[in-house]
């Protein structure tokens, strides 16, 4: 999507969402046409700071509805208000809404699997950081709890990595443990939404999340090992770029590989992508990876953490506008 609204579709979001895009869907009918509504394209009262009279009770309404459907039974209706709400946010001439942020947010922990990823998409995209960045690295946290609680037993290994009886991949014989999969499969999707949407709010708290998820994931865990990693690299913060350093000390080397699949290359893996994200920072180059033993870690980091941040500090709607002004293909 654009990042910025043109001077003169900037007011047509009214109309929009009160009653044009949602008009269509069962759940809305009733409501839309009690809605106000306000056509004109163009209001010389609404200004960058704050909504005309008129626009402002416009929008109230237009709220209202949207949170009366977050609570619809059906998820698709709650999806469709979260998409609505994210929409109506973008459009605002007066900036992004803590409330509309703080609607959508309520929406993370959704008993379905797609609304709550709607409800990451959304909120990363542009939605006001004060709400986004402790509710989406919150989300994770919670994530990650609903996974360490799920019971592993013998029967969830069937299947894993050739690990079945015939040594190719089997579905387990146990329903419940079948079931356990598909959750905890979903479950990964999530976290693979979630890393992505902090990995664009560079902010101490998104350090700290990705941080507690790096040691938490093992090889098998593949692409969302290596995005959360990269995350942490790209923010350059020393906490962050500590914590990549130590999962690639925790990576063997010389790995030969087992029954449960080929020689493990996690650690030659981070340290490619370390390498090439410190590029351009003053740091002397990352250690040679070796198959025969680790170089010393500790001396190289040491050596060169003063050339990563400290801190980030606070990602709010300074930081937005500022990140998203400079390019303008930002948030597409
Ligand atoms: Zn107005």
């Amino acid at each position: 999507m654009a990042a910025t609204v043109p001077a003169s579709l900037a007011f047509t979001w009214i109309a929009l969402s009160a009653t044009a895009t949602i008009a269509a869907e069962p759940w809305s009918i009733a409501a839309a046409a009690a809605t106000p509504t306000v056509v004109r394209e163009e209001c010389a009262s609404c200004n960058a700071t704050a909504l005309c009279a008129a626009h402002q009770k416009a929008e109230v309404a237009a709220i209202s509805e949207l949170a009366a459907a977050l609570k619809s039974k059906d998820p698709f209706a709650r999806k469709g208000a979260v998409t609505k709400l994210a929409e109506l946010d973008h459009a605002r001439p007066v900036g992004p809404s803590a409330e509309v942020a703080k609607l959508v947010a309520g929406t993370l922990d959704d008993d379905v699997q797609h609304v709550r990823v709607e409800s990451v998409k959304a909120l990363a995209a542009r939605m006001h950081p004060d709400v986004a960045v402790p509710a989406l690295t919150g989300a994770l946290g919670a994530t990650m709890k609903e996974l360490a609680k799920m019971p592993f037993g013998r029967a969830d290994w069937d299947g894993i990595a050739g690990g079945g009886a015939g040594g190719g991949p089997t579905e387990p014989e146990d329903p419940k443990a079948l079931e356990r999969r598909k959750k905890r499969e979903e479950l990964h999707a999530l976290l693979a939404e979630q890393v992505a949407a902090i990995r664009t709010l560079p902010d101490d708290r998104s350090v700290t999340a990705l941080v507690e998820l790096l040691p938490q994931l093992t090889r098998w865990h593949g692409a969302l090992l290596d995005a959360t990693a990269q995350g942490l690299i790209d923010f350059k913060a020393r906490k962050g770029l500590d914590a990549v350093v130590a999962r690639i000390k925790s990576s063997p080397v010389g790995d030969t590989g087992s029954r449960w699949g080929g020689p493990d290359k996690t650690g030659a893996t981070l340290r490619d992508l370390l390498a090439r994200g410190l590029a351009e920072t003053a740091s002397e180059p990352v250690p040679e990876w070796s198959d025969e033993e680790h170089p010393d870690w500790d001396r190289w980091f040491a050596r060169n953490q003063k050339h990563f941040k400290a801190k980030l500090g606070k990602y709010g709607l300074e930081q937005m506008k500022a990140a998203t002004g400079a390019s303008p293909s930002a948030g597409s």
